[in-house]
């Protein structure tokens, strides 16, 4: 089948108010963005409250939903057939040709949906629902009309043209990149993470990220599965900046220092911090982890608030209350759920004590810490300087 229109339905930005036209403006500049990696010529407009998107030249379908079927703030994709607007007899054929086209095996229940926007055609809408109907049942005998629960909705749209669709492919839903601000995401090379930042993006926020390594403690293969999981994660959200941030002295210190069972509660106040910086500096406004209550001795609800106690920008964490499993599923139906799994060294998982603390107390952390004081700010300083700044697109 040539489809020559994709119908773009959105949700939650229709019920926007005055300044809807800028999370309409904002979801038009990603799908321009989406399909500049497409082959082919593509026109992304609007027009009374619908979105389209016009092909100009040949092109694959399932690239272009593909593409657009990563776009945050699409519920909807309709392949359109868009015939030119003449008489009703010529419609009848049209109709009955997209059915021949589309539904080959000519068996199935339907029902017809027919708008006339443009007032100047002669049949009205109720009547064109009948006679189309008419038309289709016809020509198909194995076809049968269902008012109540149709297998086939088939929508006939009278405009400037006539567009004729009857298939919806799902989009992602959620928010235009761009119209919430930015945030900065804690990326490890785990399943979590890049799920995390996937959950917070589709609500329209634009991502950047922060990757801690201890080289040579971790390896290349490692920074390279983080750099792999951000660009999986970038085709949804496009261009992330992720920040390769060496921590082997830091992690180094706290280790030699503070008592062992701390280790990674005090390593993730440290990455707290630097995370933080980062942020500021390259004007994000919240920072965002994959962490989950009780999944590991760092994530008790008692070692999160001693972790989150060293942030003043808010911390997102959209999977906090998410079983390991629904975590697995996201991230398969996401595609980094394979690349998470591969078992490469993380810094956190190197320097780990046999017997974390999973109760810890803050004014017992903030006293080891004090055991780092003739170091730390330089050390802290110093890891800042490695800022490795990679565009990931
Ligand atoms: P993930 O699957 O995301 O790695 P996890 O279950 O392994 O999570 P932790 O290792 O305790 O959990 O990490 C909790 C969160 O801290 C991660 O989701 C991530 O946001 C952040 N984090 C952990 N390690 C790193 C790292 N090396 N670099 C950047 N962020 C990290
Ligand atoms: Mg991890």
């Amino acid at each position: 089948m040539k489809y020559s229109t994709y119908l773009i339905k959105y949700a939650e930005i229709a019920i926007k108010g005055k300044n809807r036209y800028v999370f309409e403006d904002a979801l038009m500049h990603r799908m321009r963005l989406a399909l500049k990696y497409v082959d082919g010529e593509f026109a992304v407009s609007k027009t009374q409250g619908r979105m389209y998107v016009d092909c100009r030249s040949e092109h694959d379908t399932e690239e272009v939903i593909r593409a657009l079927g990563r776009v945050f703030g699409i519920n909807w994709i309709c392949p359109v057939v868009r015939v030119e607007k003449s008489d009703l007899e010529t419609l009848k054929q049209d109709v009955v040709r997209y059915i021949g086209e589309e539904y080959p095996e000519g068996e199935g229940t339907f029902k017809v949906f027919a708008r006339r926007a443009d007032k100047s055609f002669p049949v009205r809408s109720t009547e064109l629902n009948c006679l189309l109907g008419d038309a289709v049942l016809d020509a198909y005998p194995g076809m049968k009309v269902d008012v109540h629960k149709p297998q086939i909705e088939l929508n006939v749209e009278v405009r400037e043209d006539i567009c004729i669709y009857s298939k919806q492919i799902a989009g992602p839903g959620g928010m235009p990149i761009g119209t919430n601000g930015k945030a900065m995401l804690l990326l490890s090379g785990g399943i979590d993470s890049p799920v995390a930042g996937y959950m917070i993006a589709k609500r329209g926020v634009k991502i950047d990220a922060v990757y801690f390594h201890a080289p040579p403690y971790t390896s290349e293969r490692a920074k390279q599965k983080v750099i792999d999981l951000a660009k999986q994660v970038a085709s949804y959200t496009g261009t992330i900046c992720l920040h390769v941030i060496n921590f082997t002295d830091i992690q180094l210190a706290i280790y030699e220092k503070c008592p062992h069972d701390e280790l990674t509660i005090i390593m993730r106040r440290y990455m707290m911090r630097i995370a933080e910086h980062i942020a500021k500096e390259n004007e994000a406004l919240a920072l965002i982890t994959g962490e989950s209550i009780g999944q590991v001795a760092s994530q008790t609800v008692q070692s999160l608030s001693v972790t989150n106690e060293v942030c003043t920008l808010p911390v997102f964490r959209p999977l906090i209350g998410f079983d390991k499993q629904e975590i697995i599923e996201i991230s398969e139906k996401i595609g980094t759920f394979e690349t998470s799994i591969l078992p490469y060294e993380d810094c956190c998982t190197i320097f780990v004590a046999k017997h974390p603390v999973t109760k810890p107390n803050l004014n017992v952390i903030k006293r080891s810490e004090e055991k780092l004081a003739d170091c730390i700010d330089e050390l802290v300083a110093k890891a800042i300087e490695t800022d490795e700044v990679i565009n990931v697109i």
